[in-house]
């Protein structure tokens, strides 16, 4: 019986193409002595084996135990088949079928046997800047439809030469379907152009441009995702020039270098970072700066770390080695538009930005940015993802109904889901300009085809006023679910661990629209996946200006001091109060008590905000959460002590004051203390304070678990305390470590708040 001859389909789900897994099927299938086919088709690979029985079992094994590093493997079927005699075993033409369901691969990194043939002189494809091959090279940026084939990829318009084509057509052979395979005859290839569109160079391009570089020039480079700025980051004219012309005052520039040797001149490296570092998904990691180093100050300016990441393309590799210790590869936008992906575009863009353009004529057909990432806590944390993760699902404890997610306003991502699994796209951005909204646009047309679903529900945020709200409200004969912000924020933290509620869901965050029109932030809800209560926040506050409280965190520092002092306030001697004008300060006072433009907020965000302000750490910021980063920075981990904290309860809903915590900052500047202990003293009593009330809630409850969501989360030192505490308390705590904890998150959680059980 066990050595009869038969023959089975097998059909296998999950990132299964573009990842080399074709010829490792066609390799098992001739070790195990099994005759048959295999082909790409929409829904994954389908292989069809004949041959003993005992030797198709094993074959079956290994394809699960032997996969290639690449592959994701999340379904595998055999079905009984009639025997078709085959003679031999083939890779055959992909079909299209009904289901369209195969993931799509994220990018990823050049690999080292490409790395080593790039930098061979005997290799024929010695220093081409696009090599790639089965287990390497650009994927998702370059598909503009499903199946994965040449056809369907911006590759289409190179024509392999005879070479490529032999290497594409071997079953064993390393680029055997490599969709992007080319090489210096048949591929794309680079030009260097200079600020007038003329062209300079087109053979020495790497060479030439990398001078440049050395000589202070701003080179804007296409890449794999997008165009990047890029300077030398030791040259301070350069990287500040680039500031200057790209209107970003003092938000952090990534940077890029060849190596772990030359990063760990500049950067302090864990084992944890390295791996991440060196991941073949290459994210931006942020790293603690070395002092002193020989990077420029205007790199990261007023920031304890760095943003680095290791070269990902072999145009990367080929620039880098030109010995900089480091280059400034900012995203070629500018200011807060997307990232620009065409020639064109670029020229027109970057006139007044950059020097020279080193570009290249294979098309990126949907942008995507470097993933920015740091490990907290024992995990990788997500501050953008995007490239070399999208469009990797997460996946869900169960099957819902397809839901197009739109996001939120800043940070935005949008969120699809089909059965188990939710795509969230690539960071789209911040809504508000209409290239950002053409791109959100843009990716979700992108996405319902390479996914191929048409949501009939559409989930988005309570703000009337988001774009991707207005978006939503525009479609026709859809069904719109409105989704609270901080109900969505938890509610993405439960789907990517898999958790089951009710939770106790503490949202840090800087902003929200709640259910009260209010601005929500310093929330505790009592979560589950359709519905949440709202058991605790912080007692409202006025913003005085609205959004100008946000750009100029003294506002909030007024607002919170004349809560806790009233009138006393003139009598305090606070940086503060020293550094505007008493007539500011009582213009602003007068709009409290008017209430004149002044929205309340129960939001953390502002508070750090206040701190900072009232610190004279911050006054007015560059970029959004800029006051409540530089006083986690300054902040000293564990310096012990707490403020008194207080709360009331009102209506079944603690609400926190912050009064006593303000009067015991105020206290201790006025004794002298430093502000890196009260900064860390008042991370404490963030910490403290909500570790009681969920333990006081749990008493109401009998909820154990917690999930950790917002933006405030990206803080470190609150989000590892927070856990800390949480778990020394015997609370089950669940962090985000698939998506980001700010905004860039809310997809996922509307998606799953609007999508019903199927
Ligand atoms: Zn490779
Ligand atoms: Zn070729
Ligand atoms: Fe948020």
């Amino acid at each position: 019986m066990q050595r009869e001859y038969t023959a089975r389909r097998i059909e296998v789900e999950g990132i299964v193409q573009g990842v080399g897994f074709r010829p490792f099927v066609y390799q098992l299938a001739i070790f195990h002595n099994l005759k048959g086919e295999v082909l790409n088709t929409s829904a994954g690979v389908s292989i069809h084996v004949e041959g003993i029985h005992e030797n198709i079992e094993s074959f079956s094994r290994d394809l699960s135990d032997k996969k290639p590093l690449l592959a994701r493997v999340t379904s595998v079927s055999n079905y009984p088949e009639k025997l078709k005699n085959f003679a031999d075993f083939s890779i055959i033409k992909s079909k299209i079928m009904e289901l369209r369901s195969a993931l799509i691969s994220p990018d990823v990194s050049i690999c080292d046997d490409c790395i080593k043939e790039l930098f061979a002189p005997q290799d024929r494809r010695f220093q081409y800047p696009f090599i790639n091959c089965t287990n390497c090279g650009p994927r998702y940026t370059i598909i503009g439809d499903i199946p994965y084939d040449r056809p369907n990829t911006s590759m289409k318009n190179f024509r392999m030469c005879a070479k490529c084509q032999a290497e594409y057509d071997d079953p064993g052979n390393r680029r055997f379907h490599a969709q992007p395979n080319a090489c210096h005859d048949c591929g794309p290839s680079l030009t260097l152009y200079d600020n007038n569109r003329k062209m300079i160079d087109d053979k020495n391009t790497v060479a030439t441009a990398a001078g440049l570089l050395k000589q202070g020039l701003i080179v804007a480079i296409k890449g794999l995702g997008g165009f990047h700025l890029a300077a030398d980051a030791e040259n301070d004219k350069a990287v500040y020039t680039l500031r200057k012309k790209k209107l970003r005052e003092e938000k952090p520039f990534a940077i890029m270098s060849f190596d772990m040797e030359r990063i760990k001149r500049f950067a302090v490296v864990e084992p944890d970072e390295e791996i991440l570092l060196s991941s073949y998904r290459r994210p931006i990691v942020l790293l603690k700066k070395k002092e002193p180093n020989s990077l420029s100050l205007e790199v990261s300016p007023r920031n304890k770390y760095f943003g680095t990441m290791l070269p990902y393309t072999p145009l990367h590799y080929l620039l880098l080695r030109h010995d900089f210790t480091a280059l400034v590869m900012t995203s070629g936008n500018r200011s807060e538009e997307p990232i620009s992906i065409d020639n064109e575009d670029a020229f027109n863009r970057f006139s007044d930005i950059a020097d020279f353009y080193l570009t290249h004529n294979r098309d990126i057909y949907l942008r995507s940015d470097d993933s920015i990432t740091k490990r907290t806590a024992g995990a990788t944390r997500f501050i953008r993802r995007s490239r070399g993760y999208v469009p990797e699902p997460v996946f869900l404890s169960r099957k819902i109904d397809p839901v197009l997610a739109c996001g939120a306003e800043m940070k935005n991502t949008i969120c699809i889901t089909r059965d188990n699994k939710a795509f969230l796209s690539q960071h789209i951005g911040d809504l508000e300009n209409l290239s950002t909204l053409d791109f959100f646009e843009l990716t979700i047309r992108h996405m319902k085809r390479i996914l191929d679903v048409d949501p009939e529900i559409v989930a988005c945020d309570l703000h009337p006023d988001y774009l991707s709200t207005k978006y939503a409200l525009s479609l026709k004969n859809v069904k719109v679910v409105r989704v609270q912000h901080h109900h969505a924020h938890i509610a993405g933290c439960m789907a990517e661990n898999m958790a089951e509620g009710p939770v106790i869901g503490l949202s840090f965050d800087g902003t929200g629209y709640g259910e009260d029109g209010k601005i929500w932030g310093g929330e505790i809800l009592i979560a589950e996946k359709q519905r949440f209560t709202r058991a605790a926040h912080i007692s409202y506050i006025p913003m005085p200006g609205s959004v100008a409280a946000i750009r100029e965190p003294w506002r909030m520092a007024a607002s919170y001091l004349y809560d806790a002092f009233g009138e006393e306030i003139w009598g305090l001697d606070l940086p503060v109060l020293k550094e505007k004008s008493e007539d500011k300060i009582r213009f602003i006072i007068g709009m409290i008590t008017k209430k004149i433009n002044s929205p309340e907020t129960s939001s953390l965000g502002r508070l750090f905000d206040g701190i900072s302000a009232i610190l004279g750490i911050r006054q007015h910021v560059c970029f959004e959460g800029q006051a409540a980063m530089e006083l986690e920075m300054l902040s000293e981990e564990n310096s012990g002590g707490k403020y008194d904290y207080e709360w009331i309860s009102d209506d079944n809903v603690y609400k926190i004051l912050t009064a006593p915590i303000i009067k015991g900052v105020v206290s201790d500047l006025h004794n002298g203390i430093t502000p890196s202990v009260i900064g860390g003293k008042f991370h404490g009593t963030v910490i403290c304070l909500y570790t009681e009330l969920c333990k006081m809630i749990r008493k109401d409850t009998d909820i154990e678990q917690i999930a950790l969501s917002g933006g405030a989360f990206q803080n470190s030192i609150l989000l590892s305390g927070m856990i800390k505490s949480l778990e020394e308390n015997r609370f089950k705590v669940y962090s985000h470590k698939f998506v980001p904890s700010n905004d860039g998150g809310i997809s996922l959680g509307q998606a799953m708040i609007a999508g019903t059980d199927i």
